[in-house]
């Protein structure tokens, strides 16, 4: 048994920190209050080799681990939470069907200019009448000659706004349900695709959302990404990536949260001493180390087992839901300790609190965890 990172991945992650704390935390603020998508910090992002980490080197990937992943999800979420859900959805949801299943063309022109951060990805399941309950997706695609004809409405899409490419969960046959869908490339551009409004959201507001239409949106066959009827199978082989990545966002999150709020508990002075001296607030803080503690042991250890590639559905829905909700408790916490200062707009407490409810939703929210997690243990 081994609990350290070896020192090719404790050294990845000091040189993610160090750009994090140079040139993400002094913005994070800024990019908040300005609600847009920090295109500059997400270009140095690909200039780095981020979204490059988890493709095999000949398309310009470095072919790392997960756990090297989750290290610089972590690391980023430290910084600004609205950054890593761009950085997260570039790295692995919106690119990685096209890397498995699209042409030589897709990989050329989409694929490894995203890897640089050039083009932008976006990944494309949810519906207004369908979050949780993808078998109810009611996109269709009709196949039509050499074509597919896509009809429906998407909505909280990440980074469609600045997107250049759309990988598309719609349904060839309802009669199906979820062994009826699969997954279609569509590219900026397609008359097809209607871009819709911003979402106004509480949290993560430098990470752009919005809805999106189909009308009689027209790909070519080649966009099929996948054999038909294979969407859903495809989905599930990177559905626990998608889980303990989200952990390792948490634990980013938590522990920005939890080191504004030991500062703050050493410089504030209340009845002659600093409130970090108080029992109260020394019990928080020692809750918080402990649950920054449990969410890494979990998180890391999923990102071990994908590594091994052994099956962890349920370890991985565990890692999201216990780093996820630590999250919340930690930043709900942090507020507290800074009391009315962390009901202040210029503090960072009351934007790790809102950003934190990002975290309880994709991939799976608590209670379709809690259900899988039933399901693993044979209930
Ligand atoms: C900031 C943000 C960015 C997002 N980005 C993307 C994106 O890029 N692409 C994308 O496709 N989607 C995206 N989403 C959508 C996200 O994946 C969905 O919100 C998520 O799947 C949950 O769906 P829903 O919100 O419709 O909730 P619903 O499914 O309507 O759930 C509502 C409530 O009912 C509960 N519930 C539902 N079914 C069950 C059940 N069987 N048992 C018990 N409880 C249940 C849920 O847990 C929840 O509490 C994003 C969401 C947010 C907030």
């Amino acid at each position: 048994m081994n609990f350290k990172f070896s020192e090719e991945h404790q050294a990845f992650r000091q040189s993610v920190a160090r750009f994090v704390d140079k040139e993400v935390v002094p913005q994070a603020q800024a990019i908040d209050e300005r609600g847009e998508f920090p295109k500059e910090l997400f270009s140095r992002a690909g200039e780095l080799g981020y979204f490059g980490l988890r493709y095999p080197e000949e398309i310009g990937g470095s072919n790392a681990d997960m756990t090297m992943f989750c290290l610089m999800v972590e690391e980023i979420a430290r910084g600004s939470m609205s950054l890593a859900a761009g950085v997260a959805m570039q790295c692995l949801m919106s690119t990685n069907f096209i890397c498995h299943f699209g042409t030589e063309d897709h990989r050329k022109r989409l694929l490894i200019p995203a890897l640089k951060g050039e083009k932008i990805g976006a990944f494309a399941l949810t519906e207004p009448n369908a979050g949780s309950d993808l078998a109810a997706i009611q996109t269709t695609a009709v196949k039509d000659g050499d074509s597919y004809i896509l009809n429906g409405r998407k909505t909280w899409i990440t980074n469609a706004t600045v997107a250049d490419f759309f990988t598309v969960l719609a349904t060839q046959d309802k009669s199906k349900g979820i062994k009826g869908v699969d997954f279609f490339l569509v590219e900026k551009g397609n008359p097809g695709l209607i871009i819709g409004k911003k979402i106004d959201k509480m949290g993560v507001r430098a990470s752009e959302t919005t809805e999106l239409a189909f009308e009689n949106c027209r790909v070519p066959k080649e966009n099929l990404l996948g054999e038909e009827g294979t969407g859903f199978k495809n989905l599930m082989s990177i559905l626990n990536q998608i889980r303990v990545m989200t952990g390792a966002l948490s634990i980013g999150l938590s522990r920005a949260a939890y080191d504004a709020s030991v500062k703050y508990a050493n410089e504030r002075v209340q009845f002659g001493g600093p409130i970090g001296k108080f029992q109260a607030i020394k019990h928080k803080l020692a809750e918080m180390a402990m649950q920054i503690e449990l969410s890494t042991l979990i998180v890391y250890y999923g990102a071990w087992l994908i590594d091994q590639k052994v099956k962890c559905n349920k370890e991985a829905a565990m890692a999201k839901l216990y780093a996820s909700e630590a999250a919340n408790k930690i930043a709900d916490e942090a507020t507290r300790i800074f009391a009315s200062y962390g009901f202040s707009m210029e503090y960072p407490a009351q934007r790790y609190f809102r950003d934190a409810r990002f975290l309880l939703y994709g991939g799976g929210t608590s209670e379709i965890l809690k259900n899988i997690i039933a399901g693993e243990i044979g209930l």
